[in-house]
């Protein structure tokens, strides 16, 4: 069974202004296949953080502890290999790649992905099928990445590239900010297509709860002043729609 484990991860970020400071203070996760985790927790707790450390972004430096995919260890990859190893960042601010269309960043993802091109008659289907499923019109392909998307659109695009990949861990962070009703359901729907098939394990980064209701998590963890310092069932998800994240910031050092 694939299975991402962190272990007492601490990270820190180059400030243009400060130099590096601390925002991880010591995070423990595990994630299986076929899991979904719900990371929660309030603006500024370090859920992005813990995900561009994952993924490889160069602004953060791991500065101890270790994480593993299959027992390999992820932090000494090159951001490619981190992707070809199965991690997939679905990020809170997708970037827009002018003159590349979604149709050619697609299939470059999934040729790197994959090893090699995917058979173009089987891609092109493949490729229908999953923009069918999201609601998405055929000629949004050929527009320019994220290039004048809506947010709708651009998270809509994340869990595209999400299906097609089909990776062994997927980090959405905060995939449902700033969606309406129609797009939160849609994206809900796609997000339960991939896991539905069991052969990834999800990470679904929230400040909000309202996706939840949708998507439901096995496991939720709050985090807050850059550690985990909650953890439960479902459960917790509705008692943090009812009260919060107050009594977890209080008496909490922020990371800030
Ligand atoms: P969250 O995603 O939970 O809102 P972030 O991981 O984005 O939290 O941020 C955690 C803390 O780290 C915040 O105090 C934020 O200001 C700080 N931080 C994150 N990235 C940077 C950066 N590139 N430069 C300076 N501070 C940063
Ligand atoms: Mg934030
Ligand atoms: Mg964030």
């Amino acid at each position: 069974v694939s299975v991402l484990e962190i272990r007492n991860l601490h990270v820190s970020v180059d400030t243009d202004t400060e130099g590096p400071r601390e925002i991880l203070r010591g995070v423990d996760l595990t994630v299986r296949k076929g899991e979904t985790h719900a990371i929660m927790g309030p603006n500024g707790s370090g859920k992005s953080t813990l995900s561009y450390s994952i993924a490889g972004h160069p602004k953060y430096t791991v500065t101890e502890g270790t994480v593993t995919l299959d027992g390999e260890d992820v932090l000494a990859m090159s951001v490619d290999a981190r992707a070809r190893a199965g991690i997939f960042l679905a990020m809170q601010y997708p970037v827009e790649v002018p003159g590349v269309s979604v149709s050619n960043f697609l299939r470059s993802s999934a040729t790197a992905v994959r090893g090699e091109a995917p058979k173009l008659r089987t891609w092109v289907k493949e490729v229908k099928q999953a923009m069918a499923g999201l609601e998405m019109d055929p000629a949004f392909a050929e527009r320019s990445v994220n290039e004048g998307f809506s947010g709708g659109e651009k998270k809509r695009h994340e869990i595209l590239q999400m299906t097609l990949l089909a990776p062994k861990v997927a980090i959405l962070d905060e995939t449902d900010s700033g969606l309406d009703v129609d797009a939160l359901r849609i994206v809900s729907a796609g997000i339960e297509a991939v896991r539905a098939k069991g052969e990834t394990g999800i990470l679904l980064i929230t400040h909000y709860t309202r996706i939840l209701r949708y998507v439901k998590p096995e496991f939720v963890h709050v985090m807050a002043g850059g550690r985990i310092v909650d953890e439960g069932g479902p459960e917790l998800a509705a008692t943090l729609e009812d009260s919060g994240y107050d009594r977890y910031v209080k008496g909490v050092e922020p990371a800030a």
